[in-house]
């Protein structure tokens, strides 16, 4: 079967971030850079309004005043970018457990054999980008190939907001012709070497003479010439589960909300996504966590830990009873989450299936109904696709 790869590139990630807890930055030219306060600070990423007039990352703070004297300037909160990055992976996750992150602000996923639950490669690539855009509020391009080293630099050629496939048919056209400098892979120092070669396009070493490029730039010249002329077998290597430390979901409210009752059923939806992914990963975690931000920009976080627990039930009762209690009196509420952390490994190597989760005997059934319903509900739509059940309306009904 081919393969199908894709890279996801977040856009201006830094900025990016910074533009999701403050949107006022959205509509001026602003830039991360380091240290703002000494003007020989370099910006670390420029918005796109920032880039209009030719701020672009690496410049000296200096010379970006100069092309844009309005620019405003934040100090990098890389704790706050780490922490997107992981929300941005595990919205990755919900399209395919085969995630090799590259980056901080990029990823390539292997979605083989999906086509069956989320359509055609680009469709796919579709639904991820509306959904970062919508659920997180980043922005990304994204690159579709059957190799990571085409769909790393297909995710290059439309930005931002860009989806593009690049085939290996497709490499005469759109590959070859650009300077060999554009080459993944090819930095400074194998530049020299490539120029020595009077080589200057990608066409250029897909064309050369693998010996000739063996003896000036020993393996790595195998490696260009392959990756040239579109081969690149190397795998997608997934993380490791162990890495994940936390599963969990927020949302910007499309208007500010008054009352914790008017968030309730996107707070549940919510609480269902942590709750399939801690599932899919076997993870039961001991700590709940919410976020509330405020529509003054300001955020809180609050905690209860619990007995280890992966069901949706209990997420959300536990989540909405802190969002309840912390719910504040005066301000509106812009943005609500919630994440499972304190994971124990509870990989007992059982596969879930139908028939076990229709089995009224199994000790974790018995506890309460709403446990077997997520089994089943996990299991239709492993067969099925994630948006064909719904439990909020199911819910809510109960409930009123
Ligand atoms: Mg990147």
């Amino acid at each position: 079967m081919e393969r199908i790869v894709l890279l996801v590139d977040m856009n201006a990630f830094y900025i990016s971030c910074e533009m999701s807890r403050n949107s006022a930055l959205k509509n001026i030219p602003a830039a991360v850079a380091g240290d703002p306060q000494n003007r020989t600070g370099i910006v670390l990423a420029a918005n796109y309004s920032a880039r209009n007039y030719g701020v672009k990352t690496a410049m000296t703070l200096h010379e970006a005043f100069k092309k844009c004297p309005d620019l405003v300037t934040i100090a990098p909160d890389h704790t706050f970018y780490n922490q997107r990055s992981k929300e941005v992976m595990s919205y990755l996750h919900h399209f395919s457990p085969v995630i090799e992150q590259n980056s901080i602000d990029e990823a390539w996923l292997d979605i083989t054999g999906t086509e069956k639950l989320f359509g055609s490669p680009f469709q796919v690539a579709e639904k991820i980008m509306t959904g970062l855009k919508n659920e997180l509020d980043l922005w990304c391009s994204i690159g579709i190939s059957d190799n990571k080293f085409l769909s790393k630099m297909a995710a290059d050629m439309k930005k931002p907001l860009g989806i593009t496939e690049l085939w290996p048919k497709n490499i005469t056209d759109k590959l070859w012709p650009m300077p060999a400098q554009a080459m993944y892979g090819v930095g400074n120092k194998t530049m020299e070497k490539l120029k020595a070669l009077k080589i200057s396009t990608i066409g250029e070493i897909a064309a050369a003479d693998v010996s000739t490029l063996v003896t000036h730039l020993g393996s790595v010249g195998m490696d260009l010439h392959r990756k040239a002329n579109g081969i690149d077998s190397s795998p997608v290597v997934p993380h490791l589960k162990d890495e994940m430390k936390s599963i969990g979901r927020s949302t910007t409210l499309k208007t500010d909300a008054y009352a914790a009752d008017s968030v309730r059923s996107i707070f549940l939806s919510l609480a269902e996504d942590v709750g399939i992914r801690a599932r899919n990963h076997r993870k039961k975690g001991t700590t709940i966590q919410i976020t509330i931000k405020f529509n003054d920009f300001k955020s809180i976080t609050r905690q209860t830990t619990t007995t280890p627990t992966f069901y949706t039930k209990d997420l959300f009762d536990m989540g909405f009873a802190l969002l309840k209690k912390h719910w504040p009196a005066a301000k509106g509420v812009r943005l609500i989450g919630i994440s499972l952390t304190g994971f124990d490994s509870i990989d007992d190597g059982r596969q879930m299936s139908m028939f076990d989760s229709l089995n009224i005997d199994s000790p974790e059934n018995k506890l309460n109904n709403s446990y077997k319903i997520d089994e089943v509900m996990d299991s239709i739509r492993k067969k099925h696709g994630s948006t064909i059940v719904s439990r909020a309306s199911l819910i809510d009904k109960q409930d009123t």
